[in-house]
């Protein structure tokens, strides 16, 4: 989708930290990280959020959080993290394009402000 960050970054068109790449997905550090560890997992498929998904994604949510369970074993994450995926204006969602944050190496509280 024009004029989309996300789109852009998964396209190549501006570049990120990048942790991992696929056919079908990126995972880059998130600029303004809000734990030791802070990267965004996004599909390279423009969704704006999740409550666009329904039951025809489900291969791809599947392969999404079998790569962040991946990328944490690969980053030392075995005391925990947190996957979020904010939806909307409530939410707190700043770049509409379906994306998950992955944070850790730090305890973090709950329940979120
Ligand atoms: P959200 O507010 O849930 O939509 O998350 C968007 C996230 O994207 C925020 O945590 C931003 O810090 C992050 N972000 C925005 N622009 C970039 C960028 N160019 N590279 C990496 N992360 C970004
Ligand atoms: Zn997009």
């Amino acid at each position: 989708m024009e004029d989309c960050l996300f789109c852009k970054i998964a396209a190549g068109e501006i570049p990120s930290n990048k942790l991992y790449e696929d056919e079908e997905l990126i995972a880059f550090y998130d600029i303004d990280p809000q734990a030791p560890l802070h990267f965004l997992v996004v599909p390279k498929q423009h969704i704006t959020s999740a409550q666009e998904l329904s039951e025809e994604n489900a291969a791809l949510l599947g392969h999404i959080y079998g790569v962040i369970a991946r990328l944490c074993r690969e980053q030392g994450c075995e005391k925990g993290y947190r996957v979020v995926t904010n939806v909307g204006e409530d939410g707190g969602q700043t770049v509409p394009h379906l994306h998950f944050h992955v944070l850790a190496k730090r305890s973090l509280a709950w329940p979120p402000g």
